[in-house]
């Protein structure tokens, strides 16, 4: 069965040996917009491609506003600064994510709470979140919700759209809303993933998106904040601009800030790849719907966009029987030269979040002993 498997993926990615999981495509302007850059010195901070691939983004997504910022982590760190996270807080988020999701926590000074995801959607399961608030949420005069058990803020919340398929944003703000409780939408991966017709990342107070090099759209490095709300929208570029007054030769700074800004150069990148990348989303779903008859033929379970999603199948996965199973897999595919891996360790079970709040698990490990991702790279 793993040898049929592999000559599949093998078939679908000739050129490639060894074949890699998802490896950046530069087919487009990168090339041009970076000569550019350096011909006319505009490689920092200053130019005009962050405000063009910021653009960009906002067409694409239908945001009001986009942030560009250096990397995904620091923009949900910001995100988490301006939903006024701050020591001693908890965030809600999910035990099935990167790790920087939580990091992202961390470094406010908050502690995650993660609940349970569902087999469908692999987010946050709506079910659970609402018991969970139920059971240990309470609204206090000053108008937010406190953890009853451990008497802390209940901050915010981070749902996490895995591995590009959206999940049940809407319920799961809309529960978060009667406890009051902002909600940051780890968008990450799923840049060109839209629920209900809607793109992710624009139904929380703001969406965060990753531009790494394994991102659906990379620019080597790099992030970006996304929002409706423009008081949110100045205060992020405010904050992740070193908190400089605008002025055209002083040096103000109103308050501690970050410099989160993205280069240009980066942003030339981002420029180039999102010109093509009505074609990458088209030919990632097509890689998908091959992937798809011929997984149902050999009986392994694959992961398709939940109801009412369209995802940008940014990683394909498969669920294998057991962990036994999804480790010899693993060995298999590997020594036969194709890029393989298991879905992340729950962050729950991490050095440093071991201590924290969890619902009752039951999913995200039956998940993480099981799901495993497969080449995904735009095909040539
Ligand atoms: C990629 C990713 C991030 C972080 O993005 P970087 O740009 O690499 O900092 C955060 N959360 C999730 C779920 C991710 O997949």
């Amino acid at each position: 069965m793993f040898e049929k498997l592999v000559d599949f993926i093998k078939s679908l990615y000739p050129t490639e040996s060894p074949v890699p999981l998802n490896a950046p495509r530069f087919s487009g302007n990168e090339k041009k917009y970076l000569t550019d850059c350096i011909d006319t010195t505009y490689v920092s901070y200053v130019g005009e491609y962050v405000r063009r691939f910021e653009k960009a983004i906002q067409e694409f997504t239908g945001a009001k506003y986009a942030i560009a910022v250096s990397s995904g982590t620091a923009a949900l760190h910001v995100a988490l600064l301006l939903a006024e996270v701050g020591p001693g807080d908890e965030v809600i988020t999910q035990p099935l994510t990167f790790v920087a999701t939580a990091n992202a926590i961390s470094y406010c000074g908050g502690e995650p709470v993660f609940v349970d995801v569902e087999r469908t959607t692999l987010g946050i399961d709506p079910g659970k979140l609402n018991e969970f608030l139920l059971n240990n949420g309470i609204l206090k005069p000053d108008g937010r919700c406190y953890n009853t058990i451990t008497g802390r803020k209940i901050a915010a919340c981070v749902p996490m759209h895995t591995l590009g398929h959206p999940t049940r944003i809407d319920e799961l703000i809309e529960i978060c809303q009667k406890y009051h409780i902002p909600v940051v939408e780890d968008a990450t991966e799923a840049l060109g993933s839209f629920y209900k017709g809607q793109h992710t990342g624009t139904f929380g107070d703001m969406g965060i998106l990753s531009f790494n090099g394994n991102k659906p759209v990379t620019t080597g490095g790099g992030g970006m904040i996304i929002t409706n709300d423009e008081a949110l929208a100045t205060k992020a570029k405010h904050l992740t601009t070193t908190a400089k007054r605008p002025h055209p030769w002083e040096f103000v700074h109103d308050e501690v800030g970050y410099n989160y800004r993205l280069p240009n150069i980066n942003a030339a990148v981002g420029c180039a790849q999102m010109e093509c990348f009505a074609g990458v989303l088209e030919n990632k779903r097509t890689t998908a719907q091959m992937y798809d008859p011929f997984f149902q033929e050999i009986g392994i379970p694959f992961i398709t966009e939940p109801a009412h999603a369209r995802s940008n199948y940014w990683l394909n996965a498969i669920l294998l029987k057991d962990r036994r199973e999804r480790d010899q897999f693993l060995a298999y595919a590997t020594g036969e030269g194709i890029q393989t891996r298991p879905v992340w360790a729950l962050i729950s079970t991490l050095p440093m979040y071991r201590h924290c709040q969890c619902t009752p698990l039951e999913t995200a490990p039956w998940l993480e002993e099981r799901l495993v991702n497969i080449p995904s790279s735009v095909r040539i």
